[in-house]
């Protein structure tokens, strides 16, 4: 019955019914024994040569992944895992990069009962003790060349962990059996004498723990935000966001060891029976190759960050020739000067989501859907979405509030289950809504418009500042690369905006560009939320996931102040 439910509402929304008949008539199925993994990539898998994965890399390698190939890997990593005593709901940390081997785990985690924990493989060490810690990680599996990076947490690894999967060629264990129990070390390659089917030997809930993250950290303090097996359906809205089908070539620019992946690099393009794309890339992104193999291998639908687009668009985009039909980014506020570039480039409609670790897609720009400049979209079908005040009362339309998801009578199913902090929890979960942390305002005809973080919205003169509103209009200028606008206070101590630029390559920092930009800027901005300052650096601090740390770049003001008053 369950995979029925789920079967049902997956094929409505490939059949792509315009968006509010989406949204009339999408329900979320009730399920209660669930295991996407068993239940459902199984059923769509068995005997199914079409490719799951396609993996390429700068060697040249070429791996042509299918569903029936990644069911019975997945298998035999589920047998593994029961045979070195992972138990259900045991926390699993898999710290690797894009590869086959990725993909099979993952699954196989998910069959054996296991909960995934991705972890950035440039997380440093002290990171990553302090996760297995806060977790209660059981297992971690990790790429050969981070093994060394393990030997500086022998303490927690010994106080925690009973195995160690290492997924390379050294299988040496890294650990001293001096102290603790000691984690057995396996070398991955013993997973090839486990049997290629695998029944389990209990029975998954929908409300059994199975993927959670850490968020990205980029207002606080990464937080571990638990999903359970209703997660991967959850990730419907996601589908239908992006646009992909059967038959599609998906890439999702992202790392493991974060949610992007999950959502994007796994359940979108597995939820449309479509093939996922991964390249793994040597050295720093680069986006020539980037773009060279989006046409080689005829990339169909794309998804990639906000910094993945500004860096194309310093591309000669025009002289590829593209197989793209569908391209969207979420994770940051999309600018209109970028939507505008790439639509000029490649003539297509870069489209806008709005989503978080802790949430599927929420609002998105839809596919044949009008666009208004400046807006994320509209909610997602089985979202009720509602602005509210700091006391949740409903915003009237073009009031700025906090974005709140109405979770009754149901909770949409890509609402997280929890955090792993009651206080939180109680903070976020409240009078029948999950607030997200996200400040925004809704038009007459339900779009919505991204205002800042909660956190990053600030008051000049009692006018509201939107840092996202500035920054789209400083963006605008054909030199800037990257802007983020933080409150500073100037020489009368009132809150002021401040600009910090990242200038594109071919343009170098000086006095006259600052004026020239700041010309620009009395022309094209009010004067109450111009920026009063502009600082210019090489580089912003970011997130692993790419975003920009303002949170950093305030402190870093509020401290080069101090100094100058000193001095
Ligand atoms: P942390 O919660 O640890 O501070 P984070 O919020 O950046 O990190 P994520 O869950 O990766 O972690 O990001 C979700 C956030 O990203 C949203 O709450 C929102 O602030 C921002 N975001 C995502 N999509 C959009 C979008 N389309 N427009 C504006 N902001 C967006
Ligand atoms: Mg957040």
């Amino acid at each position: 019955r369950e995979l029925e439910e789920f079967l049902k509402l997956r094929d409505f929304v490939l059949s792509y019914p315009d968006y509010e008949q989406c949204r009339r008539e999408f329900k979320w199925p009730h399920l209660t024994k669930f295991n996407w993994a068993l239940d459902y990539f199984d059923f769509i898998a068995s005997n199914n040569n079409d490719t799951a994965l396609l993996f390429v890399d700068d060697d040249g390698k070429e791996i042509w992944a299918s569903y029936d190939f990644l069911r019975k890997r997945s298998n035999q990593v589920a047998n593994f895992l029961k045979e070195i005593g992972l138990q259900k709901r045991d926390r699993v940390m898999v710290m690797m990069e894009n590869s086959v081997s990725l993909f099979e785990i993952l699954l196989g985690i998910m069959k054996a009962g296991g909960v995934i924990i991705p972890a950035a493989t440039m997380l440093p060490a002290e990171d990553v003790a302090e996760r297995i810690e806060t977790a209660n990680i059981k297992f971690v599996f990790v790429d050969g060349d981070i093994v060394p990076k393990l030997s500086k947490i022998e303490v927690i690894a010994n106080k925690y962990l009973n195995a160690v999967v290492n997924v390379g060629n050294h299988s040496n264990s890294v650990f001293n059996n001096s102290k603790g129990k000691s984690p057995i070390w396996i070398n991955y390659i013993e997973v090839d004498n486990f049997k290629e089917e695998y029944s389990p030997s209990f029975i998954t809930y929908s409300t059994d723990e199975m993927y959670s993250f850490f968020t990205s950290g980029t207002t606080a303090k990464p937080k571990l935000v638990t999903h359970n097996h209703n997660y991967p359906v959850g990730h419907l809205t996601t589908l239908y966001w992006v646009g992909c089908t059967r038959g599609d070539i998906h890439y999702n620019i992202s790392a493991p060891g974060w949610a992007k992946h999950a959502w994007s690099s796994v359940f979108v393009p597995w939820n449309a029976q479509a093939t996922a794309f991964i390249y793994k890339y040597k050295g720093r992104f680069n986006p020539k190759n980037i773009l060279s193999k989006i046409e080689k291998y005829k990339i169909t639908t794309l998804c990639a960050p906000l910094s993945v687009w500004k860096l194309f668009l310093i591309e000669n985009l025009k002289s590829y020739k593209f197989s793209l039909r569908e391209i969207v980014s979420a994770g940051e506020p999309l600018n209109p000067e970028v939507i505008k570039k790439v639509k000029e480039y490649i003539n297509l409609n870069l489209r806008e989501g709005y989503g978080q670790t802790e949430s599927t897609l929420m609002i998105g720009n839809f596919k044949g859907e009008h666009t208004k400049k400046g807006s994320m979209g509209k909610a997602a079908p089985g979202y009720n979405l509602s602005i509210l005040s700091n006391q949740l009362d409903l915003k009237n339309e073009g009031e700025d509030g906090q974005i709140g998801v109405n979770i009754y009578p149901i909770k949409p199913l890509g609402i997280l289950n929890a955090y792993n902090d009651s206080a939180k929890n109680e903070s976020v979960f409240k009078g029948g809504y999950y607030l997200s942390g996200d400040t925004a305002y809704v038009d007459k005809d339900g779009y919505f418009y991204f205002v800042g973080r909660t956190d990053d919205v600030f008051k000049s003169l009692d006018y509201r500042i939107s840092p996202f509103e500035v920054e789209s209009e400083i963006m605008e200028h054909h030199a800037v690369l990257e802007v983020a606008v933080v409150p500073t206070t100037d020489e009368r101590e009132m809150i002021v905006p401040k600009a910090f630029i990242v200038l594109k390559p071919d343009y170098i920092p000086s006095r006259e560009m600052a004026l020239e930009l700041f010309r620009f800027i009395r022309k094209h901005i009010a004067p109450y939320k111009r920026p009063r300052f502009i600082e210019f650096l090489d580089s912003f601090p970011k997130t692993v996931s790419a975003k920009i740390i303002r949170k950093d770049l305030r402190e870093y003001d509020q401290k080069i102040k101090k100094k100058k008053i000193k001095a």
